[in-house]
């Protein structure tokens, strides 16, 4: 029974994991056959990508039906274009992201790609058109290399280098003393956050999915980070219908439409200059972020030139 117990335990363990959206999802699921929460219905048929327009309508969702966290909400996110969605901790934000990825299923109203209902179409066809770059990116004990090629397994090295570039790391990888066949992960060579994540931007960029979902790091990156790992995202959402879960002023500011979500509806929605001008919740968050930024970068001014 011991014997037995042991691995049930660790598989419940990043089962909850997974299900809290910490680890990397796609690879996770790969790894351990983990029985999922939905099944394809039956004849269910492939995923087909027109332009990859995605369609949130009149979306209601609870974990526990004691709290609803989605209390109808609808959204379009326009082939190739840009949807952030902001809001406070706790708001649902990365709750949208699995209900696109069908991770659980809606109780009330649908979510369509190119107008096919995400429970209509079969799991592994939905998983293929969608890139994630989730808030906290795992990588295996691995080459660099390897875990790169993950997006792709049969990409050649130059491919691979390639999508490194994009993702803004390979300088980094190139400098280190095995280069792209240094070992990572918890075995191996520990990355940062930010190197993690732009790992994981090489991965999406290797896969190249018609629709990309990029969760956020809530974590403080440092400028330089921050701004590299915006230049790469900048890269691979062009031309892809993106949902990114927004937690930088930069990626928000350029984004077409911006959804604020708080207690499970949307409360404002429009473009940066628009939302700036009513004056509302999301002005007071830019307000406050700037102001968080402005400080900081005091606090680095009076650091240096002591
Ligand atoms: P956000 O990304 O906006 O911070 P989430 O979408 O992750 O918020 O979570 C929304 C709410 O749902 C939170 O209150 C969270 O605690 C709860 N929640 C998230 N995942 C689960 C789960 N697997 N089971 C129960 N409650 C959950
Ligand atoms: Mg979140």
């Amino acid at each position: 029974l011991m014997q037995l117990s042991i691995p049930l335990n660790f598989i419940g363990f990043v089962y909850r994991e997974i299900r809290q959206g910490l680890t990397d999802i796609e690879q996770m699921f790969d790894l351990l056959e983990v029985q999922a929460e939905v099944v394809d219905c039956p004849g269910a048929k492939p995923l087909a990508i027109a332009q990859g327009a995605i369609a949130f309508k009149d979306v209601h969702f609870h974990y526990d039906p004691d709290r609803p966290i989605l209390k109808g909400v609808s959204f379009e996110v326009p082939a190739g274009k840009t949807v952030a969605v902001v809001g406070p901790s706790g708001a649902g934000k990365s709750t949208i992201s699995r209900l696109l990825y069908r991770f659980y299923d809606v109780q009330q109203g649908s979510i369509t790609i190119d107008g096919q209902d995400v429970r209509e179409v079969t799991q592994k066809s939905l998983r293929a058109a969608i890139g994630m770059v989730p808030q906290d990116t795992v990588l295996f004990n691995d080459t660099i290399a390897y875990n790169i090629r993950y997006g792709r397994p049969g990409a050649s090295d130059a491919e691979i280098q390639q999508a490194a570039e994009v993702a803004q790391i390979s300088h980094f990888i190139k400098d280190l003393p095995e280069g792209f066949d240094t070992k990572v992960g918890e075995r191996g060579l520990k990355l940062s956050g930010g190197e993690k994540q732009r790992v994981a931007i090489a991965r999406t960029v290797l896969k190249a999915p018609p629709i990309l979902i990029l969760d956020e790091a809530t974590s403080a990156l440092d400028t330089t980070t921050e701004h590299e790992i915006q230049s790469a995202l900048d890269i691979v959402s062009k031309n892809r219908t993106t949902l990114v879960i927004a937690h930088r002023l930069s990626t928000v500011v350029s984004a077409d439409e911006i959804i604020v979500l708080k207690g499970g509806e949307i409360a404002e929605r429009g473009s940066h200059t628009e939302l700036l001008a009513q004056n509302g919740l999301y002005a007071s968050m830019w307000n406050r972020q700037r102001e968080a930024t402005q400080a900081e970068e005091m606090l680095r001014q009076v650091r240096e030139s002591d």
